[in-house]
């Protein structure tokens, strides 16, 4: 089982590489039981899509992933 720690650096490696299906479930297990994480993760993934549309200069008002 995984703990806060380990699931905020899984939410973030999730950003830049795909997870291995033991860390995907591992990692939503958790945010299934964990508020905290899923904020965290929800807030992560806003900021990253935020961040590289910013970075490639898109338009705002879509999210590719
Ligand atoms: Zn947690």
């Amino acid at each position: 089982m995984l703990n806060c720690k380990q699931v905020t650096r899984l939410a973030s490696a999730r950003l830049d590489r795909r997870l291995t299906l033991r860390e995907r479930l591992s990692f939503r297990l958790h945010l299934m039981m964990c508020a905290a994480c899923r904020r965290f993760d929800a807030q992560l993934q806003f900021m990253h899509g935020a961040m590289s549309r910013f970075g490639r200069g898109e338009r705002p008002d879509r999210e590719d992933r």
